[in-house]
């Protein structure tokens, strides 16, 4: 894949991303990019900085399709509440000439404007999991619609403290999804939550150079 034209994107996403002025790959994108588009359960390992958003939101995005529902159909975790609102800009200037509403929710303010929000209909659903749990146990949020859930910085959600809301969240999502996991660092931690609630995604490491 020596540019972004070779993945054969549908034009309304190309259009966008040549609006960034995005060309070429980065590594982790080259490599994650084909294991999400098969399908397949991916655990991507790389440091900051490398590209990891894009890889996961244009092999997500190339598969879109209009579907009627109301039910996000892909669900973003990410650990705090700048990223969430990183993450869902990204989704919306890449999605800009297609149809896809995104929505982003988190901690410290009024729950009920983003329930309002929720009842108004998402496509891609970003927040942090405190917030979606919340959401969920609500049943604001429903995962019946489901088909991708991406755990972006999975280290990261895991020390600030958030492996609870993680695990429920994952308790009332059914099985039949995409899981496409995200991490700068291999910890026990993570290791232990794959062990215990994902089945053996594929890993795509990005070992640091030290040579
Ligand atoms: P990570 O999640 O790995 O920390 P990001 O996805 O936030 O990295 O990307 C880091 C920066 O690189 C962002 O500013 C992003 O817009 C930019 N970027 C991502 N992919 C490319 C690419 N293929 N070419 C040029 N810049 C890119
Ligand atoms: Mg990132």
């Amino acid at each position: 894949m020596a540019t972004f034209h070779d993945l054969d994107l549908p034009k309304s996403l190309q259009k966008a991303l040549d609006e960034l002025g995005f060309t070429t790959p980065t590594p982790i994108q080259e490599r994650a990019m084909p294991v999400i588009m098969s399908g397949r359960d991916m655990m991507g390992i790389a440091q900051t900085g490398t590209g990891k958003t894009f890889a996961y939101l244009l092999p997500i995005l190339k598969q879109w399709k209009f579907a009627a529902t109301d039910a996000p159909r892909v669900v973003i975790l990410v650990p705090t509440r700048e990223l969430v609102v990183q993450v869902a800009e990204e989704v919306v200037k890449l999605t800009q000439y297609m149809s896809v509403r995104t929505l982003g929710v988190y901690g410290g303010v009024n729950i009920n404007t983003q329930k309002k929000n929720v009842y108004e209909g998402v496509d891609v659903l970003v927040g942090t999991p405190g917030r979606l749990m919340d959401l969920a146990l609500d049943g604001v949020v429903r995962f019946d619609s489901l088909q991708k859930l991406v755990i972006d910085e999975f280290d990261e959600i895991l020390n600030l403290g958030f492996r609870f809301q993680v695990t429920s969240i994952l308790s009332m999502m059914k099985d039949k999804r995409q899981n496409i996991l995200f991490s700068a660092t291999m910890t026990d931690e993570v290791d232990e939550m794959l062990n215990d609630f994902f089945d053996f995604p594929e890993e795509v490491s990005l070992a640091a150079s030290g040579t």
